[in-house]
Order: structure tokens, then C-alpha cells, then sequence
């Protein structure tokens, strides 16, 4: 790295000039104002980083709207001007980073990407290793889940709301409604509403992002990675030209291991950024199978091949019922968009699903916390006889 000498080899507490970090017992990572200083990049005006929550600007001012992270970071990496391995290792980080907003920098928004960075919440990450169904499954039991019917319109007035089905007639009466599909299925628009949505409610799903990352699962004959790590990571390869990164920096570029958390011999091989929303959609089965394994026979060679079993390739971006992966903020957009998702509409629709949660989006626990307080709303307004929501 350029000015990579300016950085300390090891950053211990003691040595962190600011106060507030100087007095914990474990050596910390740099965070990333520390490292811009050291790199002097804090000091150029088109670096700067994006404002922290308190001083965001209101999401009416408008002139950091539009600017795309990528803008901002492309033009810091070609400063940098780094040595190919920095290079590389750089661009995994920015794959990584894509995958966190389901989405290559150019869309997401410099202002409002981390916007919901003070709401994290803290301990391990956790996998539900038998899957989400355990959830629906446990709700069956005391309420009715219907599978393979697909809503296609939803009217409402004050009195009641009408939901019609593909195929299903006169359409499911009830009190009030909780519409909880993903972002890319209003954006769509494959729902009609009846009367329309209005216009805050339409500009608020136009201007969020959501986009796709995609998954391969790989069963192994046997594991021949480091099976006590979660997970590792591949850099993009040695031969590629730096041109090239941008868009192909997401392939396959980070491995969970699976038999930690599920005693198979088999990897979640995560694609993200440019690769999953253009180059995933030109792909067939088989080849996006190829791609994972040639990437990960670059790190472990032929046994690669010889041990490979079986696969299961997902397709959300394509995929009528999702049409990505999750929310972020977009370009155009602003973190107060999660607030204008989650707003009623007239006195018996009501939103819900990780992109009308604002602290915690794109999670599962955001959907289900969003859940929560819906269903808070929905008891509130029935006590209260439905009043129009303003
Ligand atoms: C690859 C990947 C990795 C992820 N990793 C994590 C992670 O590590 N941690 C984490 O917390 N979150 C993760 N997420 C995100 C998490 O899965 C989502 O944020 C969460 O599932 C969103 O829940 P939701 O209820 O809003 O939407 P969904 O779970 O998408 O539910 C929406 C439902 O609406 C249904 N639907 C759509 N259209 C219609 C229609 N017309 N009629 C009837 N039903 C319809 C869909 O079939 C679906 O069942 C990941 C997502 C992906 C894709």
C-alpha cells in the first residue's frame, strides 16, 4: 500500500489517541477515520466520510442525495494507487461490502449506507440450523398459514379490506390487512391496490434499494478447508486485470462452512455486488456451480473436483416472490424511506418486513421485530375503531 508504512504493525488500546478506546484490555482494530487520517485521505475534500447518524443531514436536504458510495470509494482506491495484493484484498473487502447492502457501491447511497450502524445489535451471530420453517411451523400451530396462494389485489375502504387471490373469487374479507412482501414485490407492482397507494407511500418503495446476493451450497465428499473456521474468504485471482475488479469482485468471494454449524461436509459460497445483479442472471445451473468451484480450486486445488457431490443454486433476484435479497439505502434514497414503508395506508393497511424497519433492515430480526410492532399498531387501531392513519 502506498502510504501503508504510516500505519502501525499492531494497534494496542494504550496506543489509541483517543481517549475513549486507550483504557480496554484487548489489542482493536484501527477504525476507519484512524486509518483515513494515517493514510492522509481524511484531509481530501471529495473523501470524506459518510456523517455519522446525529449529524446526517434531514432527509429533505437534498444535496447528498444522489451520490453513490462507489463515487466516493472509487475514487479513494485509485488514489491509493495499491500494489496488486493490497489490490486484492481491498476489492474482497468491497465484495463484503456489497453483500452488506445487497448491492454494488455505485447504487448505494454515500450519506445514508450505514445509517442503521447505531442501532447494531451485539453478541454472536446465530444460524437456525434447521431452517426458517421451524419459525412458520411453530406459528401454524395456533393460527392458519396458507401456502401457494399468490395475492394479486388488495382492496380497501374504511370499512373493510378485500384480499383476491390468483384464482381465488370473491377474495378473503377482514378487518384490517399487514402486507408483508418483499420490497422488489411492490416495486413490481405485481399487487394492485385498491384505491392506489398514494404518491409518499409509491416515491418512498421507487427510491429504497433491494437488491439480490446470491448463495451456492456445496456438498463435499469430505471437507478439505479449515473446518473449525466459520467461514473464509477467496481474493479475487492473481491474473485479473484491476479493471476488472468492480465487476467481478463479488464472485464467489466469501465460504461459510457448514459443518460447524450443520456436521456436513459442505460451503455457502456468497456472491454479491455486480457479479449477483447482472452477470448471476446470464448464468445457467451449471455454470454458476463451475464458477464456485473454480474459484475455490484456485485456494485448494483439483481435490476440488475429485470431491465435489452435490449443489443447490439459488435464483432470488429472479425469483417472482422476492426479486432480490433485501433493502438498502439507495442513491436517491434516505433512511427516513424505512419510516415512509412502514406508515399505514387509509385506516386498514398496514406494512410490515425488514424494509419498513429503519434499525434493523435487511435482517430476519428486523422483520420480526417489525412484526411485533404492527401487530402493537393493528390492536391500537382496532381499539380505537379504526381511525384513518395520517
Ligand atoms: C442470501 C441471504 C442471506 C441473508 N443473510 C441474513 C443473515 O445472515 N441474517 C439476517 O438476519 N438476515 C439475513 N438475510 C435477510 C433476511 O432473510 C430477510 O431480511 C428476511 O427474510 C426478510 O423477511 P421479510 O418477512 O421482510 O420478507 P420475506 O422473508 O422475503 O417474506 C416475504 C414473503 O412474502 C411472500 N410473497 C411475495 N409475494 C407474494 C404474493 N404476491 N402473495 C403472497 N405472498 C407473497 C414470499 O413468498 C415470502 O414468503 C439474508 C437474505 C439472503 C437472501
Amino acid at each position: 500500500m502506498k502510504n501503508a508504512k504510516v500505519l502501525p504493525e499492531r494497534w494496542t488500546c494504550a496506543e489509541n489517541p483517543d481517549q475513549r478506546f486507550n483504557r480496554c484490555e484487548v489489542p482493536q482494530e484501527l477504525t476507519d477515520e484512524q486509518i483515513d487520517r494515517q493514510l492522509g485521505l481524511i484531509e481530501q475534500p471529495d473523501s470524506a466520510p459518510a456523517p455519522a447518524a446525529a449529524s446526517r443531514p434531514p432527509a429533505t436536504d437534498v444535496p447528498l442525495r444522489g451520490k453513490s458510495l462507489g463515487e466516493v470509494l472509487e475514487k479513494l482506491v485509485r488514489k491509493a494507487a495499491l500494489p496488486p495484493r493490497a489490490a486484492r484484498v481491498l476489492h474482497w473487502h468491497l465484495a463484503n461490502l456489497e453483500y452488506g447492502c445487497a448491492a454494488s457501491l455505485g447504487n448505494i447511497s454515500h450519506a445514508w449506507w450505514d445509517q442503521d450502524d447505531s442501532s447494531a445489535m451485539q453478541g454472536d451471530h446465530a444460524v437456525l440450523a434447521d431452517g426458517f420453517m421451524k419459525i412458520v411451523d411453530g406459528l401454524a400451530t395456533y393460527s392458519d398459514v396458507w401456502l401457494q396462494r399468490e395475492v394479486v389485489r388488495i382492496e380497501h375502504s374504511a370499512e373493510e379490506v378485500r384480499v383476491h387471490t390468483k384464482g381465488g373469487g370473491e377474495g378473503l374479507v377482514a378487518d384490517a390487512v399487514l402486507v408483508t412482501v418483499p420490497l422488489g414485490v411492490l416495486k413490481a407492482k405485481t399487487i394492485r391496490f385498491s384505491p392506489p397507494l398514494p404518491a409518499w407511500k409509491r416515491e418512498a418503495i421507487d427510491r429504497l434499494g433491494f437488491g439480490p446476493i446470491e448463495k451456492v451450497v456445496l456438498l463435499f465428499e469430505r471437507s478439505f478447508w479449515d473446518s473449525e473456521s466459520d467461514f473464509f474468504g477467496c481474493l479475487p485471482p492473481r491474473d485479473a486485470e484491476p479493471a476488472d475488479f468492480a465487476s467481478a469482485r463479488g464472485e464467489f468471494f466469501l465460504f461459510w462452512n457448514l459443518e460447524r454449524s450443520h456436521g456436513i461436509p459442505a460451503l455457502t459460497c456468497i456472491s454479491s455486488g455486480m457479479f449477483a445483479e447482472t452477470s448471476w442472471r446470464s448464468l445457467s445451473y451449471k455454470s454458476v456451480v463451475k464458477s464456485a468451484l473454480t474459484v475455490l480450486g484456485r485456494s485448494f486445488g483439483e481435490q476440488v473436483q475429485a470431491l465435489f457431490r452435490r449443489s443447490v443454486v439459488s435464483d432470488w433476484g429472479r425469483n417472482p416472490f422476492c426479486r432480490g435479497s433485501y433493502s438498502y439505502v439507495a442513491a436517491e434514497s434516505s433512511g427516513r424511506d424505512y419510516d415512509e414503508l412502514a406508515r399505514p395506508v387509509g385506516s386498514r393497511v398496514f406494512f410490515a418486513g425488514e424494509a419498513t424497519n429503519g434499525q434493523h433492515p435487511a435482517t430476519a430480526t428486523g422483520a420480526f421485530i417489525s412484526g411485533l410492532r404492527e401487530a402493537q399498531r393493528i390492536d391500537e387501531s382496532i381499539k380505537a375503531g379504526f381511525p384513518q392513519h395520517v
